[in-house]
């Protein structure tokens, strides 16, 4: 009978495994199953441009089962894993719960947004992690400018023109940045609003933003937002959200019609929920094999997964896009190492560096020892991810994307109602109740 793999979770790792084994398996020689509760791949190093409209959401996503044909793509979550039995509980998008029955798992599940208990986050934040959040908040942005050009109300008008994000790393100052120049760009249809009437912060815990690149960078990032109107808290927590006024530990209060809490992940917890190894923040523990320590027939690697980084002895791979490819990518191949009984081979790879997108034609990179700011930064950001996008498909209709929104001015409508496609009917029954 053919080996019965079982991939949970069809993000960066669980895509790009499966990619692997369709390369180099032949068809039929294994059975494959992915388990995504979205079905598609989200390439997350673009969320931030799709939140500010320079790349159309759809282009953002990968869908499982146009890339891995032959393999069978489930949608729905995986909930508990009982390895010893080597089967796994899987919840479909609709109907029971079942059992699925496996020989080889991989553990792809990456990381959830990290919650905190502060009050009124629940009420008044969105995350920054998914697609769903990124197109919401573009809409969101657009209507918080429609709101505030159809009132007189001082104080409606400033909660509407006023945006704190929360968290200094990739996602915080990306989502900030580019919201912001989706807003500078739509002010140009509301007269009534002056730029100086928007107001922008950013709340960081720590004392620096952007730790994965040289301090430098991060301290030039600052300069550049706050040259831009954007307040940078530093050494600040979010304290309260209630009401949807943002309370800062350094007692600042901002009356807020948006808050992004962008404040880092942590680990999935289906790992720990099975009863597999995990480490002290919830990571399941990984050899350089990529296999998971003590456990036979178990793989791990990924945001989800300790992995050790042999560059850095003692330490773990950062969870990053730029580890999680390179680790699915060995994971394939050692995964048909592991089915042919060859040796498998450890994974090593020296971080080279990364890059962050800031909007208005302006970001940092650092390769190596290259370091680029504003413009050089902005294009060496825009050029590594594209290269990084799966399929031509998907890179061709980014770089459309960006060309057109380079030709033209930025779409500025805002398609809320798609949020809630079913008022307007409802409204519509109840006028025919009433006239009835
Ligand atoms: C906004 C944002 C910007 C980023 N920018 C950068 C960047 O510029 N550079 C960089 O290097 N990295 C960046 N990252 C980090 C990078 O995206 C992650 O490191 C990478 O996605 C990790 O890959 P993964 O496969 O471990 O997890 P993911 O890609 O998150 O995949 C995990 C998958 O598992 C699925 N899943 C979860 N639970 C279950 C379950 N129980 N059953 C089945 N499926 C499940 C999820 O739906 C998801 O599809 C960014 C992340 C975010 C959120």
């Amino acid at each position: 009978m053919n080996k019965r793999i079982l991939i949970i979770g069809g993000g960066y790792v669980g895509l790009y495994t499966a990619l692997g084994l369709r390369r180099l398996v032949r068809r039929g020689e294994v059975d494959v199953t992915i388990v995504d509760p979205r079905g598609y791949m989200t390439y997350q190093p673009f969320l931030a441009e799709a939140a500010g409209g320079a790349i159309e959401p759809r282009h953002v996503v990968a869908p499982l089962n146009r890339l891995l044909p032959g393999m069978r793509v489930l949608t729905g979550r995986v909930t508990n894993v009982d390895h010893d039995a080597r089967r796994a509980r899987f919840e479909p998008v609709r109907g029971p719960a079942y059992e699925l029955g496996y020989d080889i798992v991989v553990l792809a599940a990456g990381s959830i947004t990290r919650g905190m208990p502060i009050a009124g986050l629940a009420e008044h934040a969105v995350g920054f992690k998914t697609i769903g959040e990124a197109v919401h908040l573009r809409n969101h942005v657009l209507g918080q400018l429609a709101a505030a050009a159809s009132t007189d109300d001082p104080a409606i008008r400033r909660r509407a023109l006023t945006f704190v994000v929360v968290g200094g790393g990739f996602s915080g100052v990306e989502a900030l940045a580019e919201m912001q120049g989706l807003a500078d760009d739509a002010l140009r249809y509301h007269p009534r609003i002056e730029r100086a009437e928007l107001n922008w912060t950013l709340v960081e815990a720590k004392g620096a933003i952007l730790p994965e690149l040289a301090p430098e960078l991060g301290v030039w990032t600052i300069g550049a937002l706050r040259e831009r109107g954007v307040d940078v808290r530093l050494n600040a927590l979010l304290t309260s959200a209630a009401d949807g006024v943002a309370a800062l530990s350094d007692g600042t209060a901002v009356d807020t019609g948006t808050l992004v809490w962008a404040a880092g992940g942590r680990p999935s917890p289906l790992a720990a929920d099975s009863g597999l190894p995990v480490d002290a923040i919830g990571r399941v523990k990984a050899t350089a094999y990529l296999t998971v320590e003590g456990i036979p027939d178990a793989f791990a690697a990924g945001d989800g997964a300790a992995v050790p980084d042999l560059t850095r002895p003692g330490e773990f791979t950062a969870p990053n896009a730029q580890h999680a490819v390179r680790q699915a990518k060995l994971l394939g191949r050692n995964l048909v190492a592991y089915l042919k009984g060859r040796s498998l081979k450890e994974y090593r790879h020296a971080y080279l560096g990364s890059v962050a997108g800031l909007g208005h034609h302006q970001g940092v990179a650092q390769v190596y020892r290259i370091r680029l700011t504003g413009f050089l930064g902005w294009l060496a950001h825009r050029a590594y991810h594209l290269a990084w996008v799966p399929t031509f498909n998907h890179k061709a209709r980014v770089l459309a994307d960006w060309a057109l929104s380079g030709l033209f001015r930025r779409e500025a409508v805002q398609l809320g109602g798609l949020e809630h496609p079913e008022s307007d009917f409802q409204e519509a029954l109840r006028e025919h109740v009433k006239a009835a």
